[in-house]
């Protein structure tokens, strides 16, 4: 009887989903976040700032709600004063998530479901995880009654996933309240070896930029029944066809050959070899060989170049008209410093057609809801961004806990693969370190965005930790 009862208790057990109780205070964090459906479009972010504000007001933090012109998005801003003679620390974390294929997950992606030691469901990488970690050190700051030398603020932002109210917006009439020394926002990563072990943490201090070129072939539109040679589809298709089978030239940055030199020490022959050759090899032939064996990883390819990727392709309206043009949207991911023109120029060597016109996409080629001043506005934010210095007290204090919470890891600095919203600080030259706040392996890592998202609860106490003690170090007294 005791033993059927065991049994049963075994069971149960095994079935049960674990009790709160036994989540970290971050990972329960987590599952309520998930649970209030963000997933942009629309957002919503502002019912994710009321309970927000729920947990954040009750510790004495100033808050403050900043509405848009969207009833539905607010920016949630808490402030832990200090006593003010340091300039305050900001750690944003966007509020919305991208949306789901529902049937392609295992789990409902808005339950915050617990399963197999990790937190499931959209945003758990991105940026929900994140925005957990911030929070949970914060708060905890404010719990242990930290004597303060500098204000910590917290944000949490809307539209980062698109749309036109983002931080950009915020920043341009509301500075004053998010105005700080330095920030802390997503970026780098702190990777997993197969074995569970850190490889890595990688911290970024530029964010790749983008930019959308639009390439129209022109030609005679006619009745489809007396085809011309100057045929604006096919023109386009061969059009394209140069530009799949170019590629860019590696352009390495300082946080990117610092980046690859760490993974130069982290691998073994031929990798080694290859990371080492990029970075340093003088022999163009060796470079090339190195650039094609790194770029089996779609990341590594990323981060060393300008990356095109065709995303729209536009041409015919009639089944018995022949279009008098066809037009392909190119979007670009660019290296910091990158001129667009130069980029415009490039494109056209190659395509080298006369018929064929490369230009400016402008709003259209970037992501749904950006409008026309949105998109100028974060044209005119990316023009002036510089790679943030290494040389802050912040930056430091990530390198040294880093080292104590993941000891003999080594810690880089990373050019992100993507855009953040970090434009707003960066564009003011305060300095801006992303980092994606829990260990996490290469599988997990393609479940950002995709199917089945989920963080592991240890490496969001880890995550915590890190970030807590940085907040030690860098603004307690
Ligand atoms: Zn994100």
């Amino acid at each position: 009887m005791i033993r059927t009862l065991l049994t049963s208790l075994a069971t149960l057990c095994a079935l049960a989903p674990p009790a709160s109780a036994q989540l970290n205070e971050t990972a329960q964090l987590l599952t309520e976040l998930i649970r209030v459906n963000t997933g942009n479009p629309p957002g919503n972010e502002a019912q994710l700032d009321a309970f927000l504000k729920t947990k954040f007001a009750p510790l004495g933090f100033e808050i403050d709600i900043i509405p848009t012109p969207d009833p539905a998005k607010a920016h949630f801003i808490a402030r832990l004063k200090g006593d003010g003679s340091r300039k305050p620390i900001l750690l944003a974390a966007h509020a919305d998530v991208v949306g789901v294929e529902r049937e392609k997950w295992s789990v409902d992606p808005w339950a915050g479901v617990v399963r197999d030691g990790y937190i499931m469901g959209r945003g758990a990488i991105d940026f929900k995880g994140g925005l957990a970690v911030f929070a949970q050190a914060v708060m905890m700051l404010a719990k242990n009654k930290v004597p303060l030398s500098r204000d910590v603020i917290f944000l949490s932002e809307a539209d980062e996933e698109g749309g036109q109210y983002n931080t950009t917006w915020l920043a341009k009439d509301h500075f004053d309240k998010i105005d700080c020394e330095f920030a802390l926002n997503e970026g780098g990563w702190i990777i997993k070896n197969p074995d569970g072990t850190t490889r890595y943490v990688s911290i970024s201090t530029a964010d790749k930029s983008g930019v959308s070129l639009l390439v129209t072939a022109l030609g005679t539109s006619t009745h489809s029944s007396m085809p011309r040679p100057d045929n604006a589809i096919f023109t386009l298709a061969k059009a394209m066809a140069k530009i799949a089978d170019y590629d860019t030239q590696p352009k390495l940055i300082d946080s990117t050959k610092e980046f690859f030199t760490t993974l130069e020490k982290t691998s073994k022959p031929p990798m080694s070899t290859y990371f080492h050759d990029l970075v340093s090899g003088t022999d163009p032939a060796k470079v090339r060989i190195a650039d094609r064996e790194i770029s089996k990883d779609p990341l590594l390819h990323a981060i060393m170049r300008n990356t095109i990727a065709p995303v729209f392709l536009n041409a015919g309206f009639r089944g018995n008209v022949i279009p008098g043009s066809a037009e392909a949207t190119l979007n670009f991911r660019t290296i910091p410093g990158t001129n667009v023109d130069e980029l415009i120029s490039e494109i056209k060597a190659v395509v080298n057609d006369p018929r064929v016109e490369v230009t400016n996409a402008g709003a259209r080629g970037m992501p749904a809801g950006t409008n026309a001043e949105a998109y100028e506005a974060y044209i005119r934010a990316a023009s002036h961004m510089k790679p943030s210095t290494k040389d802050t007290d912040l930056f430091r204090a990530l390198v040294k806990q880093s080292n104590v919470v993941f000891p003999g890891v080594p810690v880089t600095t990373y050019l992100f693969q993507a855009g953040t919203d970090a434009a707003a600080w960066r564009s003011r030259d305060i300095p801006v370190y992303g980092i994606y706040p829990y260990p996490i392996s290469a599988d997990d890592l393609t479940r950002m965005h995709g199917n089945d998202e989920r963080v592991s609860i240890k490496s969001l106490q880890e995550g915590t930790d890190l970030i807590y003690k940085t907040l030690l170090q860098v603004a307690g007294k």
